[in-house]
């Protein structure tokens, strides 16, 4: 078969049907479906239904590799070897609060380690590294390959999303994924992610796959499989990675919303802000460091970020990646609610609040996601535009005594209607018992990927 598409030997059809009725794909049915959709010659209605069929009737090693292949072939991958030091990446598989990747870029870029960063926009009821810098005036997120080569040979870091030039087939399937019910397949998923972290140029590659019921796999079991499948996939291109499963069973951190995560990694980066959201973070950055060979141990490279944080030289790298991508350096200085003035704080605010007294036992930590997109700070159709402003704090995570009447959250919306349906999803999200639950789940849980078996 070809690689044109055209009519004569490709239709997108027969992918669809073959894939619905269960059959194996070949490698030139799923680059010829992958490049049609990339320069435009296959509708997203067609590619809509070929992804359910794979979400439904999922996908074999073969064809897994064929499409992550497909993906990372759509574009450029970038040789930054002229770059002596080593390049290392971090991706999560998404969650609700889940914000790392703002405070690890910095963070490691200051430790000497290159880090070239492309993430994605929001994801169902996960919220985007991408929508997140843009909560941050002026910061652009789409950078020509050359700028964003300049910006990582002077920063250390940078920031951008798939472009035309890189990855543009996980720039449109991205998009219509996140509309369509389309997210929740291991297969999707890894090919979506390996093809954007293979064509960056990386040596190495910490993956935080979630599970809980924040995540897109639910239960370890299934966030295990997909670990194994990104990691035997990068390894089969020659790259160090490894998989750390953590904890999204509730959302990390305290805060939820663009521009209120920005604020709440600023805190980090200063210094304060969450435990289980510092305590993750100096764990991927240790690893990370762990990769690059900046640190002998993971135990070292943890000592080493926790330093990077303390004397400023973190917070410092994030202002300056926020200065060369454009963005106003300010709101590396706006570190609570009460001092956001460049970062976008939405008009009106409401508690959330619960009748009785007793402990949080659990917290459906979808929902909670769910309502921020209902508030407008994700996408219900692929053409929205997400409101930077809004978001949720959360005063209550499991475990928490809580008192009645007591706030669990408080809701920053501009529309009150959203803000009513926000508010009514977040306080059926709690469940609260008379006694405080027995365990509270570990932020790790497995680690996975023959290179972490030295350490
Ligand atoms: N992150 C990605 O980049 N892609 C996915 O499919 C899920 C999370």
């Amino acid at each position: 078969m070809s690689q044109t598409g055209s009519w004569q030997d490709f239709r997108a059809i027969d992918v669809i049907r073959k894939k619905r009725d269960g059959g194996e794909l070949s490698r030139g049915e799923i680059e010829g479906l992958i490049n049609a959709y990339t320069r435009g010659d296959v509708p997203d209605y067609q590619v809509s239904a070929w992804l359910m069929a794979v979400v439904l009737r999922g996908m074999t090693r073969p064809e897994t590799a064929a499409l992550t292949d497909a993906m990372l072939r759509s574009g450029e991958v970038l040789d930054l070897s002229a770059l002596s030091a080593r390049k290392v990446d971090k991706h999560s598989t998404g969650g609700v609060g889940d914000k790392t990747s703002l405070v690890l870029a910095p963070l490691v870029a200051a430790a000497g380690v290159a880090v070239p960063m492309i993430s994605g926009r929001g994801l169902g009821h996960t919220g985007g590294t991408l929508d997140k810098l843009e909560a941050i005036p002026g910061f652009n997120v789409n950078l020509q390959v050359t700028e964003f080569r300049r910006v990582l040979q002077t920063c250390g870091c940078a920031m951008i999303g798939q472009t035309a030039e890189i990855a543009p087939a996980d720039r449109k399937l991205y998009a219509l994924r996140d509309v369509t019910g389309t997210v929740e397949s291991p297969y999707l998923i890894c090919a979506s992610i390996m093809s954007k972290k293979l064509a960056e140029g990386i040596d190495a590659l910490v993956l935080d796959v979630k599970t809980g019921s924040g995540a897109f796999m639910k239960n370890e079991r299934d966030a295990a499989f997909l670990a194994e499948l990104m990691v035997e996939t990068g390894e089969r291109m020659g790259k160090q990675v490894i998989a750390l499963i953590t904890d999204m069973d509730q959302p990390l951190g305290k805060m939820i919303g663009n521009s209120l995560e920005v604020v709440e990694c600023v805190e980090i980066l200063r210094g304060g802000g969450p435990d289980d959201l510092r305590e993750l973070c100096l764990d991927l950055a240790a690893w990370m460091l762990y990769l690059a060979g900046a640190a002998r141990t993971v135990e070292e490279g943890k000592e080493k970020s926790a330093q990077l944080i303390s004397s400023g030289k973190a917070l410092d790298k994030f202002r300056q990646m926020i200065e060369m991508q454009g963005g106003d350096a300010r709101a590396a200085d706006e570190s609570s609610i009460a001092k956001m003035k460049v970062l976008p704080c939405a008009k009106s605010s409401v508690d959330v609040v619960t009748g009785r007294s007793g402990y949080v036992s659990s917290m459906q930590c979808e929902q909670i996601g769910t309502a921020c997109v209902i508030l407008g700070g994700g996408r219900e159709r692929k053409e929205d535009s997400v409101d930077p402003s809004v978001g949720i704090v959360l005063y209550k995570k499991v475990g928490d005594r809580v008192l009645a009447n007591e706030p669990l959250a408080t809701i920053y919306y501009n529309a009150e209607a959203r803000a009513e349906r926000a508010r009514q999803l977040i306080g059926e999200s709690y469940d609260i018992a008379d006694a405080a639950p027995q365990t509270i789940r570990p932020l790790v849980h497995r680690i996975i990927g023959k290179a972490g078996e030295k350490n």
